[in-house]
């Protein structure tokens, strides 16, 4: 299950970091960013961290979700930045398009793949933010 090992890998970077920086107090939410490139099911992620990290540290805390837009850099002409999307009548959402808005050249994605820990929301309301992000 897709949405399993991406539990486990999230579990094993939240457990580093707080070894590395304690936090004084019971983890409560854990805040991601969360790619839009990266299809996932947000119930069946909440299944698995619930599962996962049931008699850890961590155990009881929710995950908060925030959608990131993509983002590419064009290797033609250096643009960096939001993609278009493209949206045809019926459907139900708009698909980013993965080239340069600008020059329609080939881009590579440099944001919106990931899934990621942002932030930690702990019992006694302090908001800790990891470094590096
Ligand atoms: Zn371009």
């Amino acid at each position: 299950m897709h949405e399993y090992s991406l539990a486990d890998a999230l579990l094993a970077g939240l457990t580093e970091y707080l070894r590395a920086h304690p936090v004084a107090g019971r983890v409560r939410e854990v805040h991601l960013r969360k790619g839009e490139l990266l299809i996932l099911s947000a119930e069946a992620l909440a299944e698995a961290w619930r599962i996962l990290t049931e008699g850890t540290e961590v155990a009881g805390s929710e995950l908060r979700i925030e959608a990131i837009p993509v983002r590419v850099r064009c290797l033609g002409c250096g643009y960096e930045g939001p993609v278009r999307y493209a949206s045809e009548e019926g459907w139900h959402f708009a698909v980013p398009v993965l080239a340069c808005p600008r020059c329609a050249g080939r881009a590579e994605v440099i944001e919106g793949r990931d899934l990621a820990i942002v932030g930690l929301s702990v019992d006694d309301g302090v908001e800790v933010s990891p470094p590096g992000r």
